[in-house]
């Protein structure tokens, strides 16, 4: 393959100055209403002399919010003269998304975190990930990327990574969740890892750390206080900021195989059975999804395939054949 051309995005902040400096991804877009204009994704750079660095992101999917209250707040406060080494904050990742309110991007419907490793020739959401890709993963130490629910799943308030083929590389990662120090710390499984931004960066041999905090498209008190505190204490764990991880009590959760997950067949209105964090027995109904295009007929029942608790669940009132109906995880006795 030949090699690929350059990333057409301009950084206006200099990632090997000190100081703080907030400033944009500049990348060029064209557009009817813009003909030379750009889409200019926020980035803030702290940097205080050598030492490790840390890239944090939110609005990866721009209907998710409790990332980007974290860090758009991180990006204001965080005092360089707390810092060895750098931290890169890019509170809203797919930007377009994020402005949008929308999972994916309007310009292209691009999944950010489908379109790993991006092309620089590629869509805007393509053309983001590459840069990701070759010049901000390889800079990285630590990679930590906020999720939530968005629009339609609600989560339990979990911290995670993934198991890895390389111990010492996961070990690093769950020894992250554990500072995060969430409700819930979860040792993940992905039912879609392909082109995924966690895949790119552990590939890469970074240590890499997700959540999944909330959902329904809004944010809780509860899950931004989480956020919030989180962050700071995997910059302390990292050595990356001053001060001792606040630590909180964690319950840590596994997600052992597929059938974890259950989907919808039908259409309907859904009526979940069980609440996020409540205990579920293998073969128990967790949903039930009425139909609605007459009278009479008998809702379909999702039973669950193991046993466990409810990690997450559809969130609108109504669903669609092949809707992520629920997720269950079974609680890891320490
Ligand atoms: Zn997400």
């Amino acid at each position: 393959m030949s090699a690929l051309r350059p990333s057409p995005i301009a950084p206006t902040v200099d990632f090997e100055r000190d100081g703080v400096q907030h400033g944009f991804l500049r990348l060029p877009y064209s557009r009817d209403d813009s003909a030379w204009g750009s889409v200019m994704i926020p980035v803030c750079v702290v940097r205080n002399g050598k030492g490790s660095t840390a890239l944090l992101t939110g609005g990866n999917h721009g209907d998710e919010y409790e990332g980007p209250l974290a860090l758009y707040e991180l990006a204001r406060t965080l005092d360089p003269r707390n810092v060895s080494g750098t931290v890169i904050i890019v509170p809203a990742m797919n930007y377009p998304a994020f402005r949008a309110g929308t999972r994916t991007s309007p310009i292209d419907k691009g999944n950010m975190n489908r379109s790993f490793p991006g092309r620089p020739d590629g869509t805007v959401t393509e053309k983001i990930a590459d840069y990701f890709q070759r010049e901000l993963l390889p800079r990285a130490d630590i990679v930590f990327d906020f999720h939530s629910g968005g629009k339609t799943l609600d989560f339990v308030p979990f911290c995670a990574a993934h198991t890895l083929p390389d111990k010492a590389q996961e070990k690093k990662a769950f020894a992250a969740v554990e500072a995060f120090s969430a409700p819930f710390s979860m040792r993940m499984t992905e039912i879609d890892a392909v082109g995924m931004y966690d895949t790119a960066a552990e590939e890469m041999g970074k240590v890499f750390v997700t959540t999944e905090l909330g959902g329904g498209g809004t944010s809780r008190a509860e899950t931004v206080r989480i956020a919030r505190r989180g962050i700071l204490n995997v910059l302390r764990h990292a050595g990356i900021v001053d001060g001792a991880v606040e630590k909180g009590r964690t319950q840590w959760l596994d997600m052992p195989s597929g059938d974890c997950f259950a989907f919808a067949e039908d259409d309907g209105m859904i009526e979940t059975m069980v609440d996020l964090g409540e205990p579920v027995e293998n073969g128990q109904v967790v949903a039930r999804i009425h139909p609605v295009g007459r009278t009479g007929q008998a809702p379909q029942e999702i039973r669950a395939r193991m046993s466990g608790l409810l990690a997450a669940r559809h969130f609108p009132g109504l669903v669609k054949a092949g809707d992520c109906v629920s997720v269950l995880a079974v609680a890891v006795q320490e």
